[in-house]
């Protein structure tokens, strides 16, 4: 459906995209993910053709559209900022883009009606913008970059500038208009929420480089970078020389030994190891098991549903575990964590 193949932005002497080769099938969602300045908007720009790349094609249903203008490219858009005309109602906004894209005006009238019945705003059409409310504002701009049915739906942090409880309604509500349009999409953020909740697949970029191309769970589970598994999760990371013991590893950090399940890392390598804050268990007493490290708890969070405990457990190493809610832990005591080698992530 799209291909982006070795496409190359330089800005100056400067590089903000270096050989950036991904495929969207058909009706698929795609998230760019990745921290400010990693290259995310170049890309959305070059697909929409707002950006010229330095190298590599643009194809779009097997056409090279690399040096179409943006008119010529069925894209549909919406922005952070959602650039809707306020002095124009919503009606006049969405049909703005229909007329834009040479709709006729009966035409144009049906395709607002059902646009803004897709988007469950059906009585807002004589609103101007100001009078919304930031998520109605998006909802609108959203139903403006799917009246004309673009061949793709490229959406640029959508979500940021939402307070918490509004943008993960949002996601839910984006990821079901997106399943009932069935529109191909591609997806910009630097929230690792957004990415996980939503994508089929999501294409972790860091520095202008493609880090991992999988959908969510694969992309938790297995990270394939160290900048994959801290980006995206929590962790607590330990690192050291690894040796290999049959079919296990044992890794050294500051005198703590941490055995992993059958890794690919050589004998004497220098290991990064990643435990998730769920596979860590919190307790006051020792067990004698496998990777059980002793440490002072530095902090509790409480966060309603469960809580995360900070433990300290060397000089310079806090760890990060998940309780069940509201524990009967305090900061200062001294506990004992606890994973299974099996849930030990190692790179
Ligand atoms: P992101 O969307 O991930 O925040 P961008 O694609 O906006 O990243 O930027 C990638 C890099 O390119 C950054 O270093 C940014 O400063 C630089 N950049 C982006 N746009 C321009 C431009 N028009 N001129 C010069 N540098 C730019």
């Amino acid at each position: 459906m799209l291909e982006v193949r070795d496409f190359t932005k330089y800005y100056g002497d400067l590089c903000a995209v270096e050989n950036l080769s991904f495929t969207i099938d058909e009706g698929e969602f795609i998230t760019l993910l990745g921290p400010s300045g990693c290259g995310k908007s170049t890309t959305l720009h070059a697909i929409a053709g707002l950006v010229e790349p330095t190298d590599g094609k643009i194809m779009l249903r097997g056409e090279d559209v690399t040096d179409l203008p943006p008119e010529k490219r069925n894209i549909g858009m919406a922005f952070q900022s959602t650039a809707l005309f306020p002095h124009m109602t919503v009606r006049e906004n969405i049909a703005f883009g229909l007329e834009m894209h040479g709709h006729d005006s009966t035409a144009v009238e049906e395709r607002v009606d059902e646009s803004l019945e897709l988007v469950d705003m059906p009585d807002h059409g004589d609103h101007k913008p100001g009078e919304l409310s930031g998520g109605q504002q998006q909802r609108v701009s959203l139903a403006r970059a799917l009246a004309y049915e673009p061949d793709i739906l490229l959406l640029d942090e959508p979500l940021t500038g939402l307070d918490r409880v509004l943008r993960e309604e949002m996601r839910g509500w984006l990821d079901r208009i997106q399943t009932e349009v069935g529109v191909t999409t591609l997806y910009v953020t630097h929230d690792q929420e957004d990415a996980l909740s939503m994508s089929d697949r999501v294409i972790v970029l860091n520095d202008g480089q493609s880090e991992q191309i999988a959908a969510p769970e694969r992309l938790y589970e297995s990270p394939a970078t160290p900048f994959v598994a801290e980006f995206v999760g929590k962790s607590t990371q330990f690192s050291g020389p690894a040796s290999r013991d049959g079919d296990r590893t044992v890794v050294v950090n500051d005198g703590k030994t941490i055995t992993v399940d059958g890794t690919d890392i050589d004998d004497g390598d220098e290991a990064n190891l990643y435990v998730r804050p769920e596979d860590i268990e919190v307790s006051a007493t020792p067990a004698g098991a496998e990777n059980e490290i002793p440490g002072r708890v530095v902090n509790v969070a409480n966060l309603g549903n469960r809580a995360e405990v900070t433990v300290e457990v060397a000089d310079g190493l806090e760890a990060l575990a998940h309780t069940s809610r509201f524990p009967d832990i305090d900061i200062g005591d001294e506990v004992h964590l606890r994973f299974d080698p099996e849930s030990v992530i190692a790179l």
